[in-house]
């Protein structure tokens, strides 16, 4: 399993993570999804399937030119290998657009705590993720509503959202399952592993657990969950391509 996102104008969004999700292969995995900015229609596609990076290579293939994507590739925890339980999961207006790698141990108790009422489309722990931001985003801020998700989750999660109302900005989580932000004059890369940002970025930095990062195609700002902003130190990538 294995997550891919980037943002930048230089490079062909869609391109950067299909090809990161295919260097995460590796890791095994039995679905795999994207959604990316199309910039043409100004709007956020969704493409997803069971089965290889491929599909989702072909099925995209005719996308026009895209800035922002996040991708994935899912290892099944929490139910069965079908498209509807691929990544990448919405909330309830799709407002949100999240895909998640890890465990969310006490999603039960968090649907029925605060999301009784709504319509679920997926079995996964992953869902839940995507709705509570989008609850939680009806009386404050995109950060606060997913600082305030981050703070309620037990378990491992390598995240990436994106809010729709606002085309310029991937939000990033990480606690126990691993995640690398790397940059380059060219955009921001995220990544499970450092294979996925070679050829991207020439520095980069691991995310340590219980961290939150606001990443834009200049700027990449990281937090503690009491808000704190945290100091980032990048380390030169050294690997021949
Ligand atoms: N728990 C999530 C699911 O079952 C994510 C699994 C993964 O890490 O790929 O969809």
């Amino acid at each position: 399993c294995g997550i891919v996102g980037y943002i930048g104008k230089n490079k062909d969004a869609k391109k950067v993570v299909l090809e990161g999700l295919k260097k995460l292969e590796y890791r095994g995995y039995d679905s795999a999804g994207i959604t990316v900015y199309n910039e043409e229609k100004s709007e956020y596609e969704i493409y997803k399937d069971f089965g290889r990076v491929q599909k989702i290579v072909d099925l995209t293939k005719d996308v026009a030119k895209t800035s922002v994507s996040i991708g994935h590739t899912r290892w099944a925890t929490h139910g069965k290998v079908t498209k509807d339980n691929a990544h990448p999961h919405y909330s309830d207006t799709k407002r949100f657009i999240i895909v998640h790698n890890g465990v969310i141990e006490n999603y039960e108790e968090l649907k029925n705590i605060y999301l009784k009422d709504l319509k679920f489309y997926s079995e996964t722990d992953t869902e839940v993720i995507a709705k509570l931001i989008e609850e939680f985003s009806k009386n404050r801020n995109t950060c606060d509503a997913i600082m305030d998700t981050l703070k309620l989750l037990k378990g491992s999660y390598a995240l990436l959202v994106i809010d729709t109302l606002d085309s310029d900005t991937i939000y990033v989580a990480k606690n126990k399952s691993p995640l690398v932000i790397g940059r380059s004059n060219e955009g921001v890369t995220i990544a499970s592993d450092l294979m996925a940002l070679v050829g991207y970025a020439n520095e980069f930095f691991s995310l340590p657990d219980h961290t939150f990062v606001v990443a834009n195609e200049n700027q990449v700002k990281m937090f503690n969950l009491n808000h704190e902003e945290q100091k980032v130190t990048y380390q030169e990538i050294d690997l021949d391509e």
